[in-house]
């Protein structure tokens, strides 16, 4: 089997070879830590997590290494900090915790470095540095601006020509730029604005150079994937590459990964639109793995409509997983075989909805209740982050318990005595009596087991 990814350099799925199969490495643009995450900010998390997944089981646990960025220094974050009156670190910090908490229950593993920007000013200075000696970059009014001229690729990622951005800028460029299509790497910092010492007086680096440094310092000249949302490819991701090839002279990532937009009836997801919904707004009404199945019904380049109905359709799916799974001792399978054919939809571009059609099969198979096809079912949902709660907890999820379990447990008995000497009637009454508050009786291999209904 072999990974294919869709790259978005050549515009064509091409077969996934790394530069080194003991090291392969993946950046991916994180969060701008401002505000609680919303779904569209949720998508790339989890579809770069099921593509390091995927990685991991290749080229083993420990030889990807996964980058996601964290950008604490912005115009968002400064105006937030001003709003609401408090110092920009604390808001950041808050932020962060925010952001792991969702990421955490989106069920996705931890990247192998998560670097924050503000830790790494000078590796940004060092590059502003070498662009400027190459004459690709100049100082105008305190700011540092790329000249985009000078680079003959820039707009390949994106499919863009110079002459019409630069027809298409807006007519107030400002006029520090020698060219409209020039982008900011390092400006000058407002009194009270987050500021460090630079060649260039105290100021603060521009959103591009943050990428170029942190995936320089982890993951070298070269690496092998780039990701982020489809928002991304202009102008950071050109304007990252433009940065980065510039100052190393070396091709920045031998493959582009770009996940699509999620929609909200028609429209991009987005915080400036109003359409958003936070992921920690989601918790109280579902469990993090039905957001996680929601995403990936929808394979990662197609726009992701984003509706109730999707998320009730994914929470049915899970119930019924989990019911049936919960009539088994454990939730760890013995085995550790995922299906060939989820692995082999995964590798096809990591198309997901294939691989969760895959696993409707596979569950089918369980229906007999053999154990291999149990382990087989429970691995490969496991593998793409799904069906890792405890059953019997999934069950009863949200539900208040105000069960008197010991009086249950005695109604129990009481009915399966009253089986036993034959008394039916008593029996069924007692089971109406059970049901009246709010339990559900499955009657299994001579045992009975309850759960909330
Ligand atoms: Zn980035």
């Amino acid at each position: 089997m072999t990974l294919h990814l869709y790259d978005t350099f050549s515009k064509s799925k091409r077969l996934f070879e790394p530069i080194d199969p003991a090291n392969v490495r993946m950046y991916v643009c994180g969060p701008t830590v401002y505000d609680y995450p919303h779904v569209g900010n949720a998508r790339p998390v989890i579809v770069f997590d099921i593509l390091f997944r995927i990685l991991q089981h290749i080229y083993g646990e420990k030889k990807v290494t996964y980058v996601r960025n964290i950008t604490d220094v912005d115009d968002k974050i400064i105006a937030t900090a001003k709003e609401n009156n408090e110092e920009v670190r604390d808001l950041t910090e808050r932020t962060i915790s925010y952001f792991n908490d969702d990421s955490n229950y989106v069920g996705t593993l931890k990247p192998t470095v998560e670097p924050k920007a503000t830790d790494h000013i000078s590796e940004m200075i060092e590059i502003i540095e070498i662009l400027i000696q190459k004459e690709l970059a100049y100082e105008s009014e305190g700011n540092v601006l790329f000249s985009t001229r000078k680079f003959n690729d820039y707009g390949k990622l994106s499919g863009k020509n110079l002459e019409d951005l630069i027809a298409g800028a807006r007519v107030e460029t400002e006029s520090f730029k020698k060219d409209p299509s020039d982008f900011v790497l390092w400006k000058p910092s407002k009194e009270g604005e987050p500021q460090w010492d630079s060649p260039w007086g105290k100021g603060r680096p521009g959103w591009h150079i943050e990428c170029s440094a942190m995936s320089n310092k982890y993951l070298g000249n070269n690496f092998d994937i780039h990701g982020g949302g489809q928002d991304l490819i202009f102008p950071h991701h050109e304007n990252e590459i433009a940065q980065s090839q510039c100052a190393h002279g070396e091709v920045f990532s031998n493959y582009w990964v770009h996940n699509g937009f999620v929609t909200v009836e028609g429209d991009k997801m987005a915080k400036s639109e109003g359409n958003f919904v936070t992921v920690n707004q989601l918790k109280d009404r579902y469990q993090g793995e039905v957001i996680r199945l929601t995403m990936m019904l929808t394979h990662y380049r197609q726009p992701l409509n984003w509706t109730e109905e999707n998320l009730k359709e994914s929470k049915k799916i899970l119930d019924k997983w989990y019911n049936f799974i919960s009539d088994f001792e454990t939730k760890n399978p013995k085995s550790e075989n995922v299906s060939n054919e989820v692995l082999n939809s995964l590798y096809d571009d990591i198309n997901t909805p294939q691989a969760i059609a895959d696993l409707h099969k596979i569950f089918k198979n369980c229906k007999n209740n053999n154990q291999d096809s149990i382990d087989l079912f429970l691995n490969s949902a496991q593998f793409i982050g799904l069906m890792n709660n405890n059953p019997s907890d999934w069950v009863n999820w949200g539900k208040e318990s105000s069960i008197d379990e010991k009086q249950l447990e005695i109604l129990i008995k009481k009915r399966d005595e009253a089986r036993a000497e034959g008394k039916y009637e008593d029996a069924d009454k007692i089971r109406d009596e059970i049901e009246n508050m709010g339990i559900i009786l499955e009657d299994k291999d001579g045992k009975t087991s309850w759960r909330l209904r």
